[in-house]
């Protein structure tokens, strides 16, 4: 019989950052996957990044993981969302070439040290009920270890609807998995059931470009790995997306067939994402819009596929025909593939710890969709936490959990493990109360530290690191050094652009802070922006221009933290603490938090009942005391 310290079970995006983790720390980790071709496969979207999901990926680069590194790599096109708002809501986002992601994902984790591939359906898993065995495959093979991680995806008792057609299928050209939801079902993990949907995919030959808009890249595109760039950068050549719009006559061919879809007439059962609706359900909620968006997507450099974004359907395929034909540029469409919808099951996710293992059967990790999120940056992050742990966990050593005030990671998993969910959970940049803390840029600073003591960046991206925050503070001294002096020519420069001419010198420092002046302005200023590398002149400018709300937040954040991080003992009885109504004992007793701050923001718990447990948990640490003390 085979052993491992760690199986994985998925080669998903939550799978592959989570075997890539733990293999790289050291642990002999097997990734047991129902097709070894699919790793990696982009299941949707062709993209990477986004709103709030590009911090995400900043953040898994940051600690050491891989999907940062493998979007450089695949990139056909760069865009920094929002880049004109705030420094808190600016996302990166990367179109990929998708074949060549999985591809490159591929070969990265085949020649990985540590790292068994083994393709086949893991039907059972093993445990006495309270402590992970190991995994019963579908071919009969028994494989130990000892520890588990679950990265199922949409796969679990999956089903795709096309209409009133149904196949069974984690999506489209994937069997689903059938025995491992009655598996964990048995463990006693409760089990709900969730829906997400795809658009169809288009010949790129039949669409009339010459009737839709072109959506051009970032001149300057930001790479996402904060520690590797790729020789040359970009990699590979950049292309355009494309936009159109529905139009009346789409909203009422769709209309007309709300009788044929899965999704109206109680065919699919599964809660979807709200934020992230199919076409048929915009139609139907947003009946005062006379249009809705559509991008374009190339799928590739060599592919042929376009990917309609903002139009997932399940709607028959003769309607998906009539109604995208009837959008400009899309009258002559081939399809190559229709879009469904897909239902699987999904656990409850407060039942896990903010390591992502269960409370109750030790060494079993959960991670991904399967946790009832969706996206792929969401399940990257999971399974790079999960992998960590387990990892860890391999190695008798203490636990790595992230904080809300720690990175969007933290955020995520506080939320799944608290709150639960009631439709796939995707990342938002306003679940997060610290977000100016929060930002892309500084992902490195805040975490780079953590990934290389855990063991996941090696030497040479923490010298890296290291160097990047030096240049970071010899700018701050650059800056604090450079005066400029109230001469006839300085006072012409400012009153030039409207401002205030300068009574007394002023310093580079507090000229920086001023929003009307960039590093340009300081320039012709006089000041030799060279001194400063280019690569931290954003980061280094956010600083100082946003220095008194981040000092805020900070402030805000060390008293949180004084009563946050104490811990409930996991022996507490929550029946014994006086003073709590039965409504908040049940909702602790099921949510079983495991901090004061987890206590805090469960739905329901009052700031008195949190003042309870904290009189509680002091009067229960002095009687220890006393009790350790006495002779
Ligand atoms: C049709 C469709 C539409 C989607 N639409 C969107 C969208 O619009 N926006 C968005 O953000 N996300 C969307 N997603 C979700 C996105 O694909 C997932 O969030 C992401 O892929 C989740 O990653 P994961 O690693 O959790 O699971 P997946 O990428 O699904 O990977 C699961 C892996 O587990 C393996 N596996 C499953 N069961 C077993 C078993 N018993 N034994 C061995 N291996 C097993 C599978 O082979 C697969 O490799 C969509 C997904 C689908 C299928």
């Amino acid at each position: 019989m085979r052993k491992f310290d760690v199986i994985v079970i998925g080669g998903g995006h939550a799978g592959t950052e989570a075997a890539a983790a733990a293999a790289k720390m050291g642990c002999s980790t097997a990734l047991i996957t129902l097709n070894a071709s699919r790793i990696g496969f982009m299941s949707c979207n062709p993209a990477m990044g986004g709103l709030a999901k590009g911090q995400l990926i900043k953040e898994i680069d940051a600690l050491g993981g891989i999907m940062g590194r493998l979007t450089d790599r695949t990139a056909i096109q760069y865009r920094r969302l929002n880049s004109s708002k705030g420094p808190a809501v600016r996302s990166s986002r990367a179109q990929c070439d998708k074949p060549l992601y999985a591809q490159t994902m591929q070969s990265y984790l085949s020649t990985h040290p540590n790292l068994t591939i083994l393709e086949t359906e893991v039907a059972d898993i093993l445990s006495d009920g309270k402590k992970i065995e190991g995994v019963l495959c579908r071919d009969g093979s028994e494989i130990h270890a000892t520890s588990v991680i679950v990265t199922a995806g949409t796969f679990m008792r999956a089903v795709m609807h096309t209409g009133f057609e149904q196949t069974e299928g984690g999506r489209a050209g994937d069997q689903a998995a059938v025995g491992l939801s009655q598996s964990i079902s048995k463990l006693g993990f409760q089990l709900g059931r969730l829906k997400t949907g795809t658009p169809p995919r288009l010949h790129k030959d039949s669409i009339n470009y010459s009737e839709v808009e072109p959506q051009p890249g970032d001149e300057k595109p930001v790479p996402f790995s904060f520690y590797e760039l790729p020789n040359p950068f970009p990699y590979l050549p950049q292309v355009n997306c494309y936009i159109t719009y529905t139009n009346e006559q789409t909203h009422e061919i769709i209309e007309e067939n709300f009788d044929r879809s899965p999704m109206f007439t109680g065919v699919i059962q599964g809660v979807g994402p709200r934020y992230c609706p199919s076409i048929e359900d915009k139609v139907k909620r947003f009946r005062d819009k006379n249009r809705h968006q559509i991008f374009l997507e190339p799928e590739g450099l060599n592919v042929d596929e376009i990917y309609v974004n903002g139009v997932s359907t399940s709607l028959p395929k003769d309607v998906q025909e009539r109604f995208i034909r009837s959008i400009p540029g899309l009258s002559k469409a081939e399809f190559i593939r229709f879009g469904y919808a897909v239902e699987y099951d999904a656990i409850d996710p407060r039942m896990l710890k903010a390591t992502l293992e269960s409370k109750d059967v030790d060494g079993l990790f959960f991670a991904g969709q399967v946790n009832g999120t969706s996206g792929y940056e969401e399940a990257g992050a999971q399974g790079l936490i999960a992998g960590i742990n387990a990892a860890r966990k391999s190695k008798q050593l203490p636990e790595f959990t992230l904080g809300r005030e720690d990175a969007y990671i933290g955020v995520m998993i506080d939320d799944l493990i608290l709150k639960g969910v009631d439709e796939p959970y995707r990342m938002f940049t306003s679940r997060a109360e610290y977000r100016l803390l929060l930002r892309e840029d500084n992902a490195d600073a805040r975490l780079g530290g953590k990934g290389f003591a855990l063991g996941l960046l090696s030497e040479n991206d923490h010298r890296f690191l290291q160097t990047k925050l030096e240049a970071i503070e010899m700018g701050k001294k650059s800056l604090e050094e450079f005066f400029v002096y109230p001469t006839a020519e300085t006072q012409k420069w400012f009153s030039n652009r409207g401002l205030p001419e300068p009574k007394d010198r002023l310093t580079g420092t507090s000229l920086l802070k001023r929003p009307e002046i960039s590093w340009s302005e300081l320039s012709e200023l006089g000041f030799s922006s060279n001194v400063v590398p280019s690569s931290v002149h954003e980061e280094l400018e956010i600083q100082l221009k946003y220095e008194g709300y981040i000092k805020r937040d900070i402030e805000l954040l060390e008293g949180v933290k004084k009563s946050d991080g104490l811990r409930i003992p996991s022996s507490m009885q929550f029946s014994d603490v006086p003073g709590l109504s039965t409504e908040i004992r049940q909702r602790l007793d099921h949510a079983r938090p495991e901090t004061i701050g987890q206590a805090s923001r469960l739905p329901g718990v009052t700031p008195a009942a949190v003042a309870n447990l904290l009189i509680y948990l002091k009067m229960s640490e002095k009687s220890h005391e006393r009790t350790v003390r006495a002779p």
